[in-house]
């Protein structure tokens, strides 16, 4: 999966929302989040965020912390 971190937070821009194509980023508290069982792991978000905020769950930035809060707020919904 891909993991939404640090960079994302309060940031205004929705690139990656318009670019997912299964829809599985949500609404966090003050940041977006990617459901990990939804994330088809296609990458294409990446490039899309100005922040640089989304990472692979296989790359340091995606820390177990940041899984978690993309998991508990994905679900949410
Ligand atoms: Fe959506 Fe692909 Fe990004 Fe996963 S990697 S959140 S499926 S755009």
């Amino acid at each position: 999966t891909y993991v939404v971190t640090e960079n994302c937070i309060k940031c205004k821009f929705t690139d990656c929302v318009e670019v997912c194509p299964v829809d599985c980023f949500y609404e966090g508290e003050n940041m977006l989040v990617i459901h990990p069982d939804e994330c088809i792991d296609c990458g294409v978000c990446v490039p899309e965020c100005p922040a640089e905020a989304i990472f692979s769950d296989s790359e340091p930035q995606a820390t177990e912390q940041w899984l978690e809060i993309n998991r508990k707020y994905s679900e949410l919904w």
